[in-house]
């Protein structure tokens, strides 16, 4: 049987030394105040038990990761328009480029890059009553953990320096891709992306990816077919125009943001979530991608 502990430990305490650690991100200002050397990771097995190592307890934005739980919900909703809004193929660029979006009439590549995020949140503006609140009430729900917050600096931070999003989203305005005011998406788009999560809240969080729908509660919030979609879609576009790197290296669906977080999930194992805010060239963890890829390498255990 393998020694998870162990492994995770060992991964964890020869990464920390790490002297390239990749650059904490700064578009966002209040993101750029992390700390590099935060480090973290947690492992939630589907049969309970929990391993972790390093900063796995604290909080930090999960940014980009929220683009799967604001898809989640919306595919839940059965928007029958939702795919007609955009597409599913890996976008090749970076997460906020914006030369594609205009060569394809205003379809974004895939609900992870930003501005199919944006369109995602369109949908939830148009379906929930009060969006930003039952929004967080969701995903408290699935993380079985009520205490799951926003942080209103980083929001308001990202609002005030979001140029290349407001552009995204006039640009989907103009393509008739957005049914609510661009300042009221954005508004909620920006609040997703700045709730604040640790490690071990991810993992708990995605469990309901790795268990078919139902959340750790055990109680159904998509259905099989819904979270094989979506595990499909973190394979193939979670992680920028790095997506084919990392299933080549790591073979696990999952999702990266900007904050440093990585979760990766094996369906029916095991949810595996890392934190280090380092960033490598193509925005993503630089600590993160290497401690997967040594977790899978040394376990076998992926979907290839
Ligand atoms: N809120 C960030 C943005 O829209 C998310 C980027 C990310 O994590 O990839 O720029």
């Amino acid at each position: 049987m393998l020694d998870f502990n162990t492994i995770i430990n060992n991964i964890h305490n020869n990464l920390k030394h790490n002297v390239v650690k990749g650059v904490v991100a700064s578009y966002i200002p209040e993101l750029s105040k992390q700390d590099v050397n935060s480090f973290g990771i947690f492992m939630q097995h589907m049969d309970g038990r929990t391993f972790q190592a390093g900063d796995a307890e604290v909080p930090f934005s999960i940014q980009s990761i929220s683009k799967v739980l604001s898809l989640s919900k919306a595919i839940a909703f059965e928007d029958n328009n939702l795919w007609t809004r955009v597409d599913v193929e890996p976008s090749g660029n970076p997460f906020n480029h914006l030369s594609l979006l205009e060569l394809e009439n205003g379809i974004p590549r895939n609900p992870l890059i930003n501005a199919g995020a944006i369109v995602v949140a369109d949908i939830l503006c148009s379906q929930f009553k009060n969006p930003k609140e039952d929004f967080l009430q969701y995903v408290r729900d699935i993380a079985n953990d009520q205490t799951i917050t926003y942080n209103y600096k980083v929001a308001e931070s990202e609002r005030l320096t979001g140029f290349n999003n407001f552009a995204a989203a006039n640009l989907l305005k103009s393509f008739d891709n957005l049914n609510n005011d661009v300042d009221v998406v954005l508004d909620f788009y920006f609040h997703q992306c700045a709730l604040e999560m640790t490690c071990a809240q991810i993992a708990k969080t995605f469990y309901v990816f790795a268990n078919s729908g139902k959340c750790i509660n055990n109680i159904p919030h998509i259905t099989v077919s819904q979270a094989k979609r979506i595990n499909a879609i973190m394979l193939t576009c979670g992680f920028y125009d790095e997506s084919g790197e990392f299933a080549f290296e790591v073979g696990l669906p999952g999702k990266s943001g900007v904050g440093g977080g990585i979760v990766a999930l094996l369906p029916n194992h095991f949810v595996l979530t890392t934190w280090a805010p380092g960033l490598n060239a193509k925005g993503n963890s630089l600590l993160g991608m290497q401690a997967l890829e040594q977790f899978t390498t040394q376990t076998n255990l992926s979907v290839f």
